[in-house]
């Protein structure tokens, strides 16, 4: 590792032919590809679902409803919100990750690299990007100083230059994780025109065109696609608590 990138403090990290996706470049261009084809984007907030048998018929907002044929729950880590509108288990919990976007003043390295515990690379932006932590703390989206210490102190161990790199930037996210650590991608049990898609956990904009598409397929081919979706089941949940209810 340390002929490929003179940087690194080490031979033992892996290096990998990395190829990377500018996720809010990403996800606006799948808006106005959406909206290029006549889908009208409301930024609202749904606070539950009028329903009339195993039918939702529309989707509650906070001033209106919006009569609908079909819904996508696809709320990431608040997910489980939709648990009590739908009465079936959902167990999607936040999953907090932070990032330092670090400018620095030497030249940067040449490849993506990662250690167990920090990896970082540079970035369209410039920056070298050092990331990510895991923390289950509920909702807290805050920065924190732990988390940015602990990610420097890693990063530097990784690439000792990084010593002299400045703090640009410090986010913090949440993560859409589920209880089994898999995707929920399919049809809500119980219900004839409500789906879910989420849980996509730390590869959740890689997963994203896939869970795009079984959402699109299961819709429009009357529930089949020929995605292997059936361990991503919603219905998996519901079983598991039957099962431990009668344990
Ligand atoms: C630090 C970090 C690094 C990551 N790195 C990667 C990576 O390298 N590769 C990768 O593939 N993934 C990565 N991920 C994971 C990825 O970001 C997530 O899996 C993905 O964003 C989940 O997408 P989502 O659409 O399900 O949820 P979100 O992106 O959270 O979107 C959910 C949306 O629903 C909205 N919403 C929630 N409730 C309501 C409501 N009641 N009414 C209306 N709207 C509502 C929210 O406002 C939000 O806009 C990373 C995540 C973090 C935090």
């Amino acid at each position: 590792m340390s002929r490929v990138c003179p940087l690194t403090s080490s031979k033992r990290y892996a290096c990998t032919g990395t190829r990377l996706v500018d996720s809010y470049l990403y996800t606006s261009a799948l808006f106005k590809a959406a909206e290029s084809r006549g889908t009208v984007l409301r930024l609202a907030q749904a606070v539950g679902l009028k329903t009339s048998g195993g039918r939702v018929t529309a989707v509650r907002l906070t001033d209106e409803e919006l009569a609908c044929e079909h819904v996508i729950i696809a709320s990431g880590p608040w997910a489980g919100e939709s648990e009590s509108w739908l009465g079936i288990p959902i167990p999607v919990e936040p999953l907090k990750g932070e990032i330092l976007r670090m400018a620095l003043p030497g030249p940067a390295p040449v490849c993506e690299m990662e250690s167990g515990d920090v990896s970082l690379g540079q970035r369209a932006d410039g920056l070298i990007w050092v990331g990510a932590t895991e923390e289950r703390c509920g909702f807290d989206m805050q920065p924190s100083d732990a988390a940015r210490d602990k990610l420097l102190a890693a990063a530097i161990r990784l690439m000792p230059a990084m010593s002299a790199a400045r703090i640009v930037q410090h986010t913090a996210c949440l993560r859409p994780a589920t209880s089994d650590r898999l995707p929920i991608i399919g049809k809500a049990p119980g219900w004839d025109n409500v789906y879910l898609a989420t849980g996509g956990r730390k590869k959740g904009i890689l997963l994203a065109a896939g869970m795009g598409q079984a959402m699109a397929d299961l819709i429009a081919a009357n529930g089949r696609t020929n995605l292997s979706i059936d361990p991503f089941a919603p219905g998996r949940f519901a079983t598991r608590s039957a099962e431990e209810a009668s344990r």
